[in-house]
């Protein structure tokens, strides 16, 4: 017996963040008839959790950028507002604190422009106006680029309402950090976020720079009960506006006939027809062994993935400790650490798997929700976001002792840099590569990441291609790997941009 109908409008493979956000869009603009498959047992994707001992533990999310505070939010809480998606945000209580002891410096940043400025004057006196004016030129450059990816805008007005985006669109971060003329040591405080896009600062468009910047400086938010409660509140409300979603059950073959989508078969072969895929597997895999038959698959496609960049997947271990955050020597939410804050050597060092990371990313969750683990304990994760390839070439036999020998290097390295050893007090750990994320979500060469942002590989470029990289009709993406790139509030935004592509050709068929 199936317990699928025979035929329906859209299709979307993956439960997670995009793939649901894309249904409730489609959803609120009345499209009712929905089937989401997803090929774990339960959504989300990689914005989960998981229970060790009867700790609950954070499997990803550090902070939730374009949330805002309830009385002003910001455009993803704003629609998940509106969707009625309710969900116990908690503010993250600083941006990040600064740990870079061969410079001397330990500082915390806090959120609010003037704040952040002032935090920097603090640690490098007389820079306050020159950091103030840049963090301005990044909100002036974000709320550009808001208007621009949705309004189709002659030169001349982008000119004339966007001169400050016109002015630093072409540059990388570092070009345009420069012209403020900021000492090295203010600089290095200023480019920590450069890990959560995962491209050195020489080759990150300031444009993407300039969003983080804005964005996480107005104040990040998480949910209360981890990132799962997005899935589970996303699914939750999915359902009750009438889809079908069904867990365990993985896509294998997207049918295309005549250059246009007919329906999908799934690993347990059940053969479903619809008119419209969203698709959260990535385009690599879609065009290289999903579409059936391959021969419907146009060398456009092959060439676009062939030549696009694959982004950066976390290295990350989480760990519960014995004793409170104090006690383990931890003073805040997010510590970004490191030998150097040089982007450029530290994104060498991720290509190999030889030496130590000599920059992390440690959150200690406690700072934001104090019950979420019972008193007494300490919730932390230590990560890394490196390029995937080097992972590729690691033998079955030898992964497990190199996934520990990574995992004892970075706890090492933070006690390093940090000054208090909690190793004696670990009472649970565990540790994910690209290789867990691979195998969990199916992600690409375990990249989380989708395409990386580079100099060559532009977010504007790519949303003014976005028309020319559909090559087959009724397939659309929705992922790290759509055109918004990686994050898990910039999912909500990708599965929004596929469900709008969805709507536009529902209406031009019906000649709307
Ligand atoms: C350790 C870590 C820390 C992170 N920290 C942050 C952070 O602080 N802030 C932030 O914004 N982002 C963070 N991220 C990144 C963020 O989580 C991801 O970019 C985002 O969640 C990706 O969402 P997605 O919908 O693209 O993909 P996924 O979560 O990978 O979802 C894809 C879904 O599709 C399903 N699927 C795939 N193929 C098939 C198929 N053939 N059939 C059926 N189902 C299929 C998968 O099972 C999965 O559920 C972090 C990620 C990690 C791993």
């Amino acid at each position: 017996m199936s317990f699928y109908k025979k035929h329906y409008d859209v299709v979307i493979i993956g439960a997670a963040l995009a793939g649901l956000s894309a249904a409730l869009q489609l959803q609120a603009k009345g499209v009712k008839d929905i089937l989401i498959l997803e090929k774990n047992n339960m959504p989300g994707g990689v914005a989960t959790d998981f229970v060790r001992n009867g700790f609950e533990i954070e499997a990803s999310l550090h902070e939730m950028m374009s949330i805002g505070p309830k009385d002003n939010r910001m455009v993803v809480g704003e629609w998940f507002d509106e969707m009625g998606i309710d969900i116990d945000w908690l503010p993250v209580p600083e941006c990040y604190r600064v740990l870079l002891p061969n410079e001397g410096v330990n500082a915390i940043l806090h959120d609010g422009f003037e704040r952040m400025a002032r935090d920097v004057d603090a640690v490098v006196p007389g820079t306050y106006q020159k950091v103030y004016d840049l963090i301005m030129l990044c909100d002036r450059v974000t709320r550009s680029m808001d208007v621009i990816s949705v309004t189709p805008m002659s030169k001349v007005k982008m000119l004339k309402d966007h001169p400050d985006f016109v002015k630093v669109a072409g540059y990388s971060a570092s070009e345009v950090i420069k012209t403020f003329d900021l000492p090295q040591k203010a600089i290095d405080m200023l480019v920590p976020y450069w890990i959560y896009v995962g491209a050195p600062m020489d080759d990150l468009p300031f444009t993407i720079y300039a969003y983080c910047m804005a964005d996480y400086f107005r104040g990040s938010f998480i949910p209360r009960h981890r990132s799962h409660e997005m899935s589970m509140r996303l699914q939750q409300k999915v359902e009750e506006n009438g889809a079908q979603i069904e867990f365990r059950q993985e896509v294998e073959k997207i049918f295309v006939k005549n250059g246009k989508v007919t329906g999908v078969r799934t690993h347990r072969g059940d053969e479903i027809a619809c008119d419209y895929v969203i698709s959260g597997a990535y385009p690599n895999r879609v065009y290289t062994s999903m579409i059936e038959p391959l021969s419907e698959v146009p060398p456009e496609a092959i060439k676009f993935v062939n030549g696009m960049e694959l982004g950066v997947c976390p290295v990350s271990v989480m760990l519960i400790l014995a004793g409170t955050p104090e006690e383990n020597g931890f003073v805040n939410y997010n510590t970004f650490s490191g030998d150097t804050m040089d982007t450029n050597v530290i994104w060498e060092n991720g290509k190999n798997l030889t030496e130590p990371y000599p920059f992390l990313t440690t959150v200690c969750l406690n700072y934001a929700v104090p019950d979420c683990v019972p008193e007494g304990y300490t919730h932390v994760s230590i990560t890394n976001l490196v390029p995937t390839d080097p992972f590729l070439d690691v033998k079955e036999e030898d992964y497990y002792d190199l996934k520990r020998r990574l995992a004892s290097e970075m706890i090492e390295k933070f006690i390093e840099h940090n000054g208090v050893d909690f190793r004696d007090r670990i009472a649970e750990i565990e540790v994910s590569t690209p290789m867990t994320i691979n195998h969990y979500v199916g992600a690409w060469k375990g990249t989380i990441y989708g395409y990386r942002h580079s100099m060559k590989n532009h977010l504007i470029g790519r949303r003014t291609m976005d028309a020319n990289e559909h090559y087959i009709k009724g397939l659309e993406f929705a992922g790290a790997h759509a055109v918004v790139g990686d994050g898990q509030a910039p999912q909500v935004k990708n599965g929004r941009l596929a469900a709008k592509a969805v709507l536009n050709a529902m209406a031009e068929k019906e000649g709307k």
